[in-house]
Protein backbone atom coordinates (compact mmCIF):
# COMPACT_ATOMS: atom_id res chain seq x y z
CA UNK A 1 0.00 0.00 0.00
CA UNK A 2 1.53 3.08 -1.44
CA UNK A 3 0.25 7.18 -0.92
CA UNK A 4 0.39 8.88 -3.89
CA UNK A 5 -0.43 12.08 -5.25
CA UNK A 6 -3.17 12.55 -7.54
CA UNK A 7 -4.55 15.89 -8.41
CA UNK A 8 -4.53 18.66 -5.27
CA UNK A 9 -5.19 15.17 -3.18
CA UNK A 10 -3.22 11.76 -2.18
CA UNK A 11 -4.34 8.18 -3.46
CA UNK A 12 -3.70 5.19 -1.67
CA UNK A 13 -1.89 2.75 -4.06
CA UNK A 14 -3.73 -0.49 -2.79
CA UNK A 15 -4.16 -3.37 -5.92
CA UNK A 16 -5.27 -6.80 -5.76
CA UNK A 17 -3.31 -7.55 -8.72
CA UNK A 18 -0.61 -6.11 -11.03
CA UNK A 19 -0.86 -7.16 -14.71
CA UNK A 20 2.39 -7.36 -16.61
CA UNK A 21 2.82 -7.11 -20.35
CA UNK A 22 5.54 -9.18 -22.33
CA UNK A 23 7.14 -8.42 -25.21
CA UNK A 24 5.12 -5.53 -25.71
CA UNK A 25 7.26 -3.57 -28.10
CA UNK A 26 8.79 -4.99 -30.71
CA UNK A 27 12.79 -3.57 -30.21
CA UNK A 28 12.97 -5.40 -27.17
CA UNK A 29 10.66 -8.80 -28.18
CA UNK A 30 13.87 -8.65 -30.65
CA UNK A 31 16.71 -7.59 -28.18
CA UNK A 32 15.63 -10.76 -26.08
CA UNK A 33 15.20 -12.78 -29.02
CA UNK A 34 11.61 -13.48 -28.66
CA UNK A 35 8.93 -13.34 -31.41
CA UNK A 36 6.57 -10.36 -31.14
CA UNK A 37 3.40 -11.87 -29.66
CA UNK A 38 0.33 -11.68 -32.09
CA UNK A 39 -1.78 -10.46 -28.81
CA UNK A 40 -1.54 -8.52 -25.58
CA UNK A 41 -0.07 -11.07 -23.23
CA UNK A 42 0.16 -11.03 -20.01
CA UNK A 43 1.34 -12.31 -16.12
CA UNK A 44 0.81 -11.01 -12.59
CA UNK A 45 3.62 -9.70 -9.91
CA UNK A 46 2.03 -9.67 -6.24
CA UNK A 47 1.12 -6.34 -4.75
CA UNK A 48 3.85 -7.07 -2.24
CA UNK A 49 6.81 -6.56 -4.53
CA UNK A 50 5.52 -2.57 -4.49
CA UNK A 51 8.10 -0.09 -3.49
CA UNK A 52 7.64 3.68 -3.39
CA UNK A 53 10.02 5.87 -5.26
CA UNK A 54 12.78 6.75 -3.12
CA UNK A 55 13.15 2.92 -2.06
CA UNK A 56 15.60 0.59 -2.71
CA UNK A 57 15.52 -2.50 -5.06
CA UNK A 58 17.11 -5.47 -3.05
CA UNK A 59 19.06 -8.47 -5.36
CA UNK A 60 17.80 -11.43 -3.74
CA UNK A 61 20.30 -14.11 -2.43
CA UNK A 62 19.42 -16.53 -5.13
CA UNK A 63 20.20 -14.10 -8.23
CA UNK A 64 22.90 -13.01 -9.85
CA UNK A 65 21.16 -10.69 -12.90
CA UNK A 66 18.89 -8.61 -11.93
CA UNK A 67 17.66 -5.98 -14.72
CA UNK A 68 15.29 -3.08 -15.15
CA UNK A 69 12.39 -2.33 -16.84
CA UNK A 70 10.76 0.98 -17.45
CA UNK A 71 7.09 0.99 -17.88
CA UNK A 72 4.06 2.89 -18.51
CA UNK A 73 1.56 1.80 -15.78
CA UNK A 74 -2.06 2.08 -16.53
CA UNK A 75 -3.94 2.66 -12.91
CA UNK A 76 -7.53 1.28 -13.11
CA UNK A 77 -10.24 3.77 -11.32
CA UNK A 78 -13.62 1.86 -11.72
CA UNK A 79 -14.46 -2.01 -11.58
CA UNK A 80 -14.90 -3.93 -15.23
CA UNK A 81 -15.54 -7.05 -16.63
CA UNK A 82 -15.73 -7.60 -19.90
CA UNK A 83 -15.03 -4.17 -20.95
CA UNK A 84 -15.63 -2.67 -24.77
CA UNK A 85 -12.24 -1.27 -26.58
CA UNK A 86 -15.08 2.06 -26.45
CA UNK A 87 -15.45 1.86 -22.71
CA UNK A 88 -12.15 1.31 -21.85
CA UNK A 89 -11.03 5.09 -21.46
CA UNK A 90 -14.35 5.29 -18.45
CA UNK A 91 -12.25 2.37 -16.30
CA UNK A 92 -8.58 4.48 -16.06
CA UNK A 93 -7.61 6.15 -12.90
CA UNK A 94 -4.52 7.30 -14.44
CA UNK A 95 -1.03 7.12 -15.31
CA UNK A 96 2.52 6.24 -13.57
CA UNK A 97 5.76 5.55 -14.16
CA UNK A 98 7.49 2.11 -12.98
CA UNK A 99 9.83 -1.28 -13.00
CA UNK A 100 9.64 -4.23 -13.66
CA UNK A 101 12.42 -5.66 -11.88
CA UNK A 102 13.33 -8.96 -13.43
CA UNK A 103 16.19 -11.31 -11.87
CA UNK A 104 16.63 -12.50 -15.56
CA UNK A 105 18.93 -15.37 -14.16
CA UNK A 106 15.76 -17.69 -12.75
CA UNK A 107 13.41 -16.06 -16.02
CA UNK A 108 15.65 -17.46 -18.45
CA UNK A 109 16.02 -20.99 -16.08
CA UNK A 110 11.89 -20.68 -15.89
CA UNK A 111 11.90 -20.36 -19.87
CA UNK A 112 14.52 -23.20 -20.63
CA UNK A 113 12.37 -25.49 -18.33
CA UNK A 114 8.80 -24.23 -19.23
CA UNK A 115 7.88 -23.25 -15.83
CA UNK A 116 5.79 -19.94 -14.93
CA UNK A 117 7.68 -16.42 -14.30
CA UNK A 118 6.56 -15.71 -10.59
CA UNK A 119 10.16 -16.44 -9.31
CA UNK A 120 11.69 -14.00 -11.55
CA UNK A 121 9.25 -11.15 -11.09
CA UNK A 122 7.71 -11.26 -7.85
CA UNK A 123 10.53 -10.47 -5.14
CA UNK A 124 9.65 -7.70 -2.64
CA UNK A 125 10.92 -4.57 -4.14
CA UNK A 126 10.63 -5.74 -7.56
CA UNK A 127 8.11 -2.86 -8.55
CA UNK A 128 8.73 0.43 -7.89
CA UNK A 129 6.20 3.41 -8.63
CA UNK A 130 6.50 6.95 -8.87
CA UNK A 131 5.11 8.87 -6.12
CA UNK A 132 2.34 10.73 -8.58
CA UNK A 133 -0.30 9.45 -10.71
CA UNK A 134 -1.61 11.85 -13.62
CA UNK A 135 -5.39 11.67 -14.10
CA UNK A 136 -6.44 10.37 -17.06
CA UNK A 137 -9.20 12.71 -17.23
CA UNK A 138 -6.61 15.12 -18.41
CA UNK A 139 -3.67 13.12 -19.55
CA UNK A 140 -3.62 10.73 -22.27
CA UNK A 141 -0.58 7.82 -22.39
CA UNK A 142 0.38 8.43 -26.33
CA UNK A 143 3.17 10.10 -27.71
CA UNK A 144 4.97 10.37 -24.15
CA UNK A 145 8.97 9.68 -23.86
CA UNK A 146 10.13 7.10 -21.51
CA UNK A 147 13.37 6.37 -20.64
CA UNK A 148 15.34 4.99 -17.71
CA UNK A 149 19.07 6.18 -16.40
CA UNK A 150 21.40 3.69 -14.40
CA UNK A 151 24.24 6.27 -12.36
CA UNK A 152 23.52 9.27 -14.74
CA UNK A 153 23.85 7.03 -18.13
CA UNK A 154 20.77 6.65 -20.52
CA UNK A 155 20.10 3.22 -21.07
CA UNK A 156 16.42 3.08 -22.10
CA UNK A 157 14.92 5.64 -24.59
CA UNK A 158 11.57 5.29 -26.35
CA UNK A 159 7.98 6.73 -26.78
CA UNK A 160 4.90 5.12 -25.96
CA UNK A 161 3.47 5.37 -29.50
CA UNK A 162 5.68 1.93 -30.16
CA UNK A 163 3.66 0.53 -27.92
CA UNK A 164 2.38 -2.53 -30.42
CA UNK A 165 -1.40 -2.18 -28.82
CA UNK A 166 -3.68 0.60 -27.46
CA UNK A 167 -4.33 0.97 -24.05
CA UNK A 168 -7.74 0.76 -24.42
CA UNK A 169 -7.44 -3.17 -25.96
CA UNK A 170 -5.16 -4.00 -23.13
CA UNK A 171 -7.94 -3.26 -20.81
CA UNK A 172 -10.68 -4.69 -23.11
CA UNK A 173 -8.49 -7.83 -23.85
CA UNK A 174 -7.52 -8.37 -19.71
CA UNK A 175 -11.07 -7.55 -18.74
CA UNK A 176 -11.62 -10.79 -20.60
CA UNK A 177 -9.50 -12.77 -18.77
CA UNK A 178 -10.16 -11.53 -15.31
CA UNK A 179 -12.53 -8.80 -12.95
CA UNK A 180 -10.23 -5.14 -13.49
CA UNK A 181 -10.88 -4.09 -9.51
CA UNK A 182 -10.65 -0.27 -8.72
CA UNK A 183 -6.76 0.37 -7.96
CA UNK A 184 -5.45 -2.86 -9.93
CA UNK A 185 -2.43 -1.79 -12.11
CA UNK A 186 -0.96 -2.79 -15.41
CA UNK A 187 2.56 -2.31 -15.95
CA UNK A 188 2.45 -1.98 -20.07
CA UNK A 189 5.87 -3.72 -20.92
CA UNK A 190 8.98 -2.39 -21.50
CA UNK A 191 10.69 -0.61 -24.70
CA UNK A 192 14.30 -1.87 -25.31
CA UNK A 193 17.97 -1.56 -23.69
CA UNK A 194 17.25 -3.64 -20.15
CA UNK A 195 20.09 -4.16 -18.67
CA UNK A 196 22.03 -5.43 -15.42
CA UNK A 197 21.76 -3.83 -11.84
CA UNK A 198 24.64 -4.16 -9.44
CA UNK A 199 24.51 -2.69 -5.55
CA UNK A 200 25.02 0.71 -5.09
CA UNK A 201 23.27 1.74 -8.78
CA UNK A 202 20.81 4.55 -8.32
CA UNK A 203 18.28 4.19 -10.97
CA UNK A 204 16.30 7.21 -12.48
CA UNK A 205 13.38 6.82 -14.57
CA UNK A 206 10.28 8.55 -16.48
CA UNK A 207 7.34 9.40 -18.77
CA UNK A 208 7.17 12.83 -20.38
CA UNK A 209 4.05 14.62 -18.39
CA UNK A 210 3.75 11.69 -16.29
CA UNK A 211 6.10 11.46 -13.72
CA UNK A 212 9.79 10.33 -12.64
CA UNK A 213 10.91 7.96 -10.43
CA UNK A 214 14.58 6.67 -8.00
CA UNK A 215 15.50 4.02 -6.47
CA UNK A 216 18.55 2.60 -5.43
CA UNK A 217 19.96 -0.86 -5.40
CA UNK A 218 21.68 -2.94 -2.74
CA UNK A 219 22.15 -6.83 -1.79
CA UNK A 220 20.27 -8.47 1.13
CA UNK A 221 21.43 -8.52 4.63
CA UNK A 222 21.64 -11.69 5.95
CA UNK A 223 20.36 -10.32 9.65
CA UNK A 224 22.54 -10.74 12.91
CA UNK A 225 25.70 -10.95 10.69
CA UNK A 226 25.87 -7.65 8.87
CA UNK A 227 27.22 -9.44 5.99
CA UNK A 228 25.62 -9.86 2.71
CA UNK A 229 24.06 -12.60 1.24
MG1 LIG B 1 8.29 -5.99 -18.16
Amino acid sequence: MIELKLNDGSYILHPTKIICLLRSYAAHAREMNNKVPEKPRFFLKPPSSLLESGGMVIIPTGSTTVHHEVELVVVIGKKGKEIRYEDAKDHILGFMVGLDITARDIQLEAKKEGLPWTEAKGYDTFAPVGNEIMDAHYHDWRSRSIWLDVNGKRRQESNTDLLLWPVERIISDLSHIMTLEEGDMIMTGTPSGVGPLVPGDIVKAGIEGIGTLEIKVATRKVEGTGMEG
